[in-house]
C-alpha cells in the first residue's frame, strides 16, 4: 500500500476479505468492510447479527459491530480517517461505493485489486496444498466417470451426480458442473438441461467447486460407444494442443504465449476458428482469477501461479470438446495438478 500511495483498504463482498481474515461477507445489504489503514490497526465494521460468525483474530483485526439503527457508512468514513487515496473491494456493490464517495468526498477511490492481486496470484505451499486436495478430489469423480452409465441418462441427471460426488468427497460447496451432450457440446458454458443423452453422443463434463476455500476445475470428454473418426481426430488434435500448452508453461513464459502454443497447434489442423475463447484462468480462491492465458496479457508466469489450461474446438451443430487441468508453475517445470486419465472416456 505504501508502495502504491494508497492509504486505506476498504474491503467487502468477495474474495479479497476471506483471503486476508478468513471471514467472507453476506452479500447483503446491510455493510459489511475491513477498514484496512496503511499505518493502524484493521477493523471489520460488521452488521450485529453477523457479528457470532465472525472468528475473533485480535492481531489483525478488531470487530466493531453496528446496530440495526447505526449509519455504518459514516462509521467506515470515521475509521478511514482523512484517506487521500482509498482502495476499495472490486466486487463492492454500487450502492455501498457510491455512499462511501460521498461521505468521503476529498478521498480518491482505487481498486484494492491493484493491492491484493499481486499478493492472490503467488499461491503459498498450504494454498497449493489445499488446491492439490481439491484437484485430487475431482480427479477421483471425473475417473469414476468412466465406468458410470451416460445413455438413457439427461445432463441434468449427471449434472446432479456431479454435484453429489463433489460434495461427498470434501467439497464445501460445487461451483459449476457443465454436462454438455452432442451438439450442446458446441456451447462451451451450456447449461445441463432435460437433454437424454443416446448412443454415439460426445459428453462434455467440466466441474468444480470449491474445497478448503480453494477451487477446482477440471474438463474430461466422454463418447457413448466407439468414437467416429471425425471426434476421434478432433480430439487428437486437441489432446496435443493442451500437451503443448501445459508444456510452454514454464516460468518466465509471457501468459499470451501459453495462449498462442495451444492455439497454433489448433489452429494448423484447421480448426482455428472453432477455438473461440482463451486458454485458461488463474485459480485459487476464486474460480476464475488473475492470471488469464489470453492474447495481450504479457504477465511472464512465476513459481506459485496456479491456473487452468484448457483449449477447445467447438463445431457448431455437431459436438464440442474441451480438455482442462490445472497447472502449477514452479522452478522445475510447469506441473499438472489434475491426473484423472486424459483419453477420451468410453461408456456405455
Ligand atoms: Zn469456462
Ligand atoms: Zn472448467
Ligand atoms: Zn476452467
Amino acid at each position: 500500500m505504501g508502495e502504491l500511495g494508497i492509504d486505506v483498504l476498504l474491503l467487502s463482498v468477495g474474495a479479497d476479505l476471506p483471503y486476508l481474515t478468513g471471514y467472507e461477507a453476506m452479500p447483503l445489504e446491510r455493510l459489511t468492510m475491513l477498514v484496512l489503514p496503511r499505518d493502524d490497526d484493521a477493523a471489520l465494521v460488521v452488521p450485529r447479527l453477523e457479528a457470532a460468525r465472525v472468528q475473533e483474530r485480535p492481531e489483525a483485526f478488531t470487530v466493531r459491530p453496528w446496530e440495526e439503527t447505526d449509519d455504518p457508512i459514516g462509521l467506515v468514513a470515521r475509521l478511514a480517517g482523512p484517506a487521500g487515496t482509498a482502495a476499495i473491494g472490486d466486487q463492492t456493490w454500487a450502492r455501498f461505493v457510491l455512499d462511501l464517495q460521498a461521505a468521503m468526498p476529498t478521498t480518491r477511490f482505487r481498486k484494492a485489486s491493484e493491492v491484493t492481486g499481486p499478493l492472490r496470484i503467488v499461491k503459498d505451499a498450504a494454498e497449493v496444498a489445499a488446491l492439490r486436495a481439491a484437484a485430487r478430489a475431482v480427479d477421483e469423480i471425473a475417473s469414476a466417470m468412466r465406468d458410470r452409465p451416460f445413455a438413457g441418462r439427461t445432463e441434468a441427471e449427471i449434472h446432479r451426480e456431479l454435484v453429489d460426488r463433489m460434495l461427498e468427497l470434501g467439497h464445501e460447496r460445487a461451483n459449476f458442473a457443465i454436462v454438455a451432450s452432442g451438439a450442446n457440446g458446441a456451447s462451451p458454458h451450456h447449461e445441463p438441461g432435460e437433454r437424454t443423452i443416446a448412443a454415439g453422443d460426445v459428453v462434455l463434463c467440466d466441474f468444480g467447486g470449491t474445497m478448503r476455500s480453494y477451487c477446482s476445475d477440471i474438463t474430461r470428454m466422454f463418447v457413448v460407444g466407439e468414437p467416429d473418426s471425425e471426434v476421434r481426430d478432433a480430439y487428437a488434435v486437441l489432446v496435443d494442443a493442451q500437451e503443448q500448452a501445459v508444456r510452454a508453461a514454464t516460468v518466465g513464459t509471457p501468459c499470451e504465449e501459453v495462449d498462442a502454443t495451444a492455439r497454433r497447434v489448433i489452429g494448423d489442423a484447421g480448426f482455428g476458428d472453432r477455438f473461440i475463447h482463451r486458454t485458461g484462468h488463474g485459480i485459487g480462491i476464486e474460480a476464475h482469477e488473475d492470471p488469464y492465458l489470453v492474447a495481450g496479457n504479457a504477465l511472464p508466469l512465476a513459481p506459485g501461479h496456479a491456473f487452468s489450461i484448457e483449449p477447445g474446438i467447438y463445431l457448431p451443430d455437431r459436438f464440442g470438446l474441451r480438455l482442462e487441468d490445472i497447472v502449477l508453475a514452479t522452478d522445475e517445470g510447469p506441473e499438472r495438478l489434475n491426473e484423472a486419465p486424459r483419453d477420451l472416456g468410453v461408456v456405455d
